[in-house]
C-alpha cells in the first residue's frame, strides 16, 4: 500500500513538473496592442515587458547580407531576398517604424533586464546557399551583440538548422516544417521541434518521444484558451501565440 502510495506521488509530481513548465512565446512579438505592429521594436519592447519566454521575429537576408525582419518575403512591392538593403532600409510598418535590421532588435536584447528571449525564425528562402549564408549571417550578428544567452533560432529550412548546429553546436535550434520525427532532429543536433498544432495533433506521440531526447516541444500557433490548456496538460513546453496574455493565464493556473 504503501509503495503504491509512493508511486502515485511520483506520477503527481511528474505531472505537476510537466504542467509548470508550460511558457509563453509571443508571435512577432506582442503586436496586438495600439501603437504597435507585427516585427517592430514595438511588438519586442511590448513582449520584454510582459516578461515572458520568448519573443519570436522573422528575418530575410538581402543579396547584400543584411538581415531585416518581416514575416512576408513581398513587402509593399519588394521581395527582401531578392533586393539590397538600400531598396528596404525606407520600407515603413503599420505602426510608422521603419522596418527593423536583426541588429536593431539585438541592440534592444542587450540593453533589456528582460528575461524574455528573441526566438529568430530564419525564414526559407530560395536556394540552399541562402539558407546556409542567412543562418551565418545571424550567428555573426547575435556574437557581435554578445546576446547568444538571449536567442534561439527556428526555420522551416532544415538546411538552415543544419547550418545553425554546425557553426554554433551550443546553439538552441528547433525545426518549424513538422515532418520530421524528433528522433531523426536528435541524430542531426538539433534541441527541439517547433510543429503546428495540425502536426502535433496528428502526431501526438511526438510530444514524449522529444521529452525522452531532453528535446523542446513548442507549438504554433495557439489563441485559443481550449488548445493552449489541452496542449498544457499534454505537457508542451511551449505555446507560441498571438495572444500572450491569455497563454500567461493558462500556463500560470494549476
Ligand atoms: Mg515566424
Amino acid at each position: 500500500m504503501k509503495r503504491v502510495f509512493i508511486n502515485l506521488l511520483f506520477v503527481l509530481i511528474g505531472t505537476t513538473i510537466a504542467w509548470g513548465q508550460c511558457r509563453v512565446i509571443a508571435h512577432r512579438g506582442y503586436w496586438d496592442t495600439p501603437g504597435a505592429a507585427e516585427n517592430s521594436r514595438a511588438s519586442l519592447q511590448n513582449a520584454l515587458r510582459l516578461n515572458i519566454y520568448g519573443s519570436e521575429i522573422d528575418i530575410w537576408l538581402t543579396t547584400d547580407g543584411h538581415l531585416m525582419v518581416n514575416h512576408d518575403e513581398d513587402y509593399k512591392g519588394v521581395v527582401l531576398q531578392q533586393a539590397t538593403y538600400e531598396e528596404c532600409k525606407e520600407l515603413t510598418l503599420s505602426n510608422g517604424e521603419k522596418m527593423p535590421q536583426l541588429q536593431d532588435l539585438l541592440q534592444m536584447m542587450k540593453e533589456t533586464e528582460s528575461k524574455t528571449k528573441l526566438i529568430i525564425e530564419i525564414k526559407r528562402h530560395k536556394t540552399k546557399p541562402q539558407n546556409e549564408e542567412a543562418a551565418r549571417a545571424t550567428l555573426k550578428a547575435v556574437d557581435e551583440y554578445g546576446v547568444a544567452d538571449k536567442v534561439e533560432y527556428i526555420s522551416f529550412s532544415l538546411d538552415a538548422c543544419l547550418e545553425l548546429v554546425k557553426c554554433n553546436p551550443k546553439a538552441r535550434v528547433a525545426y518549424l516544417s513538422g515532418n520530421r520525427t524528433p528522433a531523426q532532429l536528435f541524430v542531426e543536433r538539433l534541441t527541439g521541434i517547433d510543429y503546428s498544432l495540425k502536426a502535433i495533433d496528428k502526431n501526438p506521440h511526438w510530444i514524449d518521444e522529444a521529452h525522452g531526447l531532453h528535446m523542446d516541444v513548442n507549438v504554433w500557433i495557439v489563441d485559443k484558451v481550449e488548445d493552449m490548456r489541452r496542449l498544457k496538460a499534454a505537457g508542451v513546453d511551449f505555446l507560441t501565440t498571438n495572444k500572450p496574455l491569455e497563454a500567461i493565464e493558462v500556463c500560470k493556473a494549476h
